[in-house]
């Protein structure tokens, strides 16, 4: 039987995104070969690199403002690195807002290269609020955030309005709300969270903010060369992209972000919902920064947690145990995860109430 996987990343994809991806590993578009063993340079997958670079950017209402899709390789933590690289000016500074775990890590990577600013953080009670009425310098070369903070469940409900260009790791919520994309410069996204399987990376770069550092960029971490090659610098995660295809293509037939934003809307009510009012569970986050994709709780009383622990895992759930530096549980609800699963979550934490 099918479980109801909650687990933070790789994750739950479409039924149909793994039936039709395990298809073309038998037989790839009819072509008597599987998509594990065609060239990337075969008419076949150029077609697929296609269609997902512009699929992407028609997703995010970016087609035409001057943006470039790239599916690159080396997980989101590469593109902490290549952004630097990329947007920090010899002897400039960039500018960092510390949310949690990846931010910072996005952060380390930047202070090889330069000055570093964070403009405010929330590490002081745990990353559990995002910081706000914080100022970013006019004069950093860029400003670089997290939208979703996967292990505090934690999200930006608003972002600054800035001149200078604004980087975000979008990796565990890209596709999953209506925002104006075209605020941000640089967006990127390791696919494992809500568009594919592990091995590529989401690069959504406004092409006008490239080529100003003075430094000298090495090829594979150069943006400008992934542009020019479209994509196919190297070769790509060809298997990766092909299944973040099939999971665009199903997010377009399901009507686009408008439309699973308001599924995504009501599965965080249900869940919230309950952790708000059974007096077993409370929630990690402060309320008005609460994840849509990533539900953070805790059991009041430890003592209850084997028995909570064995009905979840008898109701078929998996994949709730929360990051080790939150402890507790996380049911990530990822635009994948049908609401009947949450539906399952939330009877088993209202049962919990009959049995203690
Ligand atoms: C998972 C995650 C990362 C790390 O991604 P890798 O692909 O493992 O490098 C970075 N940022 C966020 C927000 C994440 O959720």
């Amino acid at each position: 039987m099918k479980k109801h996987n909650f687990s933070a990343g790789p994750c739950i994809l479409p039924q149909e995104v793994f039936e039709k991806s395990a298809q073309a590993v038998l037989n790839f578009n009819n072509s008597g070969l599987s998509i594990l063993e065609i060239s990337h340079r075969s008419k076949g997958f150029m077609a697929v690199m296609e269609e997902a670079r512009t699929l992407a950017l028609d997703l995010l209402g970016l087609q035409g403002k001057g943006y470039t899709a790239l599916f690159l390789q080396g997980g989101a933590s590469m593109e902490f690195l290549r952004t630097p690289y990329n947007l920090m000016k010899v002897n400039g500074k960039a500018a960092y807002l510390d949310t949690g775990t990846w931010a910072s890590s996005a952060l380390k990577e930047a202070k090889n290269f330069g000055e570093t600013l964070i403009v405010a953080s929330s590490k002081d009670e745990n990353y559990a609020y995002i910081p706000k009425n914080y100022s970013v310098p006019a004069d950093a070369d860029y400003f670089h955030c997290t939208s979703n903070n996967t292990i505090f469940g934690t999200q930006l409900k608003e972002f600054p309005v800035l001149k200078i260009p604004m980087v975000c790791d979008m990796s565990s919520d890209i596709f999953s709300r209506t925002l104006d994309f075209s605020k941000f410069d640089l967006i990127y996204a390791g696919a494992q969270k809500n568009m594919g399987p592990s091995g590529t990376t989401l690069v959504v770069v406004k092409d006008a903010i490239l080529g100003k550092t003075g430094r000298t960029i090495p090829n594979i971490l150069n943006y400008q060369q992934h542009i020019e090659k479209e994509s196919m610098y190297n070769t790509p995660a060809v298997f990766a992209v092909y299944t973040s295809l099939l999971t665009l293509q199903w997010l377009k037939n399901l009507g686009g972000i408008t439309e699973i934003e308001k599924i995504n809307e009501s599965k965080a009510h249900l869940i919230y919902s309950e952790i708000d009012r059974n007096p077993l569970f409370k929630g990690t986050a402060h309320q008005a920064d609460r994840s849509c994709m990533n539900a953070t709780f805790l059991l009041n009383d430890v003592a209850h947690a084997p028995l909570f622990d064995s009905l979840w895992k008898e109701a078929g759930i998996e994949g709730i145990s929360g990051h080790r530096s939150v402890g507790g549980y996380r049911a990530s609800i990822y635009n994948a995860m049908p609401i009947e699963s949450v539906k399952v979550l939330v009877d088993v934490m209202k049962e919990m109430e009959n049995r203690v």
